[in-house]
């Protein structure tokens, strides 16, 4: 089966032929679409003489692509004025020390431990404030299968915020919906949300957020950019430590632009928002993620324990579908195979081997569907 849609790939789509489906969980893949627009405007921007990489932060071209990437966000993801948005560098694991520093006072802070990204941001958050595990999932074989219910977190007082990673990159683990802290702590207590695997997959309720952060490299565009959602009554609480270009409020007053920002970027995440919007917002990419999800789980829970997913079905990410062969001597065959059907970097994270698919906004559902037929082959053949 899979080998009838590399032929078909052959006679109607060369440009597949050269482009596999790429899994890799980031940097990832990009639509199509937009890598050749890029490629269209590379050597002269709309006019102007010159490639986005040459021109000057402060000119009158590069702050209408800042403007408009903004803009484009703001709306996609209905954010409410009462949240800036910057745009800076650093990733998800410098916005783990941003956020501390920015809004802990050094004081205290809990953490969610989900998975591997919500354990290192704990870990990292150490230097800068007193931290408190409210939580754990990791189990004794340091893996991560669920999320804790929510009305068992033991959440402190004098916590200045709660951390949680609402989608797990490496083990596959994400929130339904994000969890309601003025309820569960009976206080005004900031949630902060690492969501740099799954933004913009879908809706966010920011009545529940306090600081919302993602790196780009993954379900957005290209490395080098970080998104920062902050509510504006958390600014101007910053650490004296805080480097001047992590600042939110200084960041926020100067259009995320102290220093020079991470332009081609932010070029590149302006013309993914275009092609999101184009495609009918996130409502849309929530659907595909779901579709194929369901795929890729389907195929797994399908194939009588040839292939594993032991996440609870309830906290499966939609984004990245870790699994394991259990006969792991076929892995290497796997990967293989995987390889002669046009379908690329499905290897597990070293942390946890195995494999993982990752199936962000720009991966088709024709992809996720090729990669479950090539399940379902594999296991055929070898079962
Ligand atoms: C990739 C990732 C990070 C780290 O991002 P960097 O840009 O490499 O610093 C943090 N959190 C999550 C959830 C991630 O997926």
């Amino acid at each position: 089966m899979p080998i009838n849609q590399q032929q078909n790939m052959q006679s109607t789509a060369p440009l597949l032929l050269s482009r596999p489906y790429n899994f890799s969980p980031g940097p990832a893949t990009l639509p199509v679409a937009v890598l050749e627009r890029a490629r269209e405007e590379m050597l002269n921007w709309h006019g102007s003489g010159m490639s986005v990489m040459e021109m000057s932060h402060r000119g009158k071209e590069f702050t209408d692509i800042y403007e408009q990437a903004v803009v484009d966000l703001r709306e996609l993801l209905d954010v409410p004025a009462k949240f800036k948005i910057l745009l800076l560098q650093g990733g998800g694991l410098g916005e783990n020390a941003a956020v501390a520093m920015n809004i802990s006072q050094g004081k205290a802070a809990d953490f969610v431990v989900t998975g591997g990204w919500s354990e290192r941001s704990a870990q990292e958050a150490v230097k800068y404030c007193d931290v408190h595990q409210a939580a754990s999932a990791r189990t004794q074989d340091g893996y991560f299968y669920h999320i804790p219910d929510p009305q068992t977190w033991r959440i402190r007082s004098q916590a200045q915020y709660l951390h949680i990673c609402s989608n797990e990159t490496v083990h596959g683990v994400e929130y339904q919906e994000l969890p309601d802290l003025k309820a569960l702590s009976g206080q005004n207590l900031p949630l902060v949300v690492d969501a740099s695997s799954h933004i913009l997959s879908r809706p966010v309720d920011w009545s529940k957020v306090g600081v919302l952060f993602a790196g780009a490299q993954k379900n957005i565009g290209i490395a080098g950019l970080t998104l920062v959602f902050v509510r504006e009554d958390l600014l101007g609480k910053a650490m004296p430590i805080c480097p001047l270009i992590w600042n939110y409020e200084l960041q926020a007053k100067n259009n995320s632009m102290i220093n020079t920002p991470p332009t081609y970027a932010i070029y590149i995440a302006g013309l993914v928002f275009q092609w999101l919007k184009a495609q009918g917002g996130v409502s849309v990419m929530q659907e595909r993620a779901i579709q194929r999800a369901g795929l890729l789980y389907g195929a797994i829970d399908g194939s009588h324990g040839f292939y594993v997913n032991k996440v609870d079905p309830l906290n499966r990410s939609r984004m990245n579908v870790p699994f394991f062969l259990k006969d792991e001597r076929l892995n290497e065959e796997f990967i293989a195979g995987a390889k002669q059907c046009q379908m690329i970097n499905i290897k597990g994270h070293k942390s946890v081997g195995g494999m993982r698919a990752s199936i962000y906004n720009a991966m088709s559902v024709e992809g996720a569907q090729a990669l479950a037929d090539y399940l379902k082959f594999f296991a055929q053949k070898y079962g």
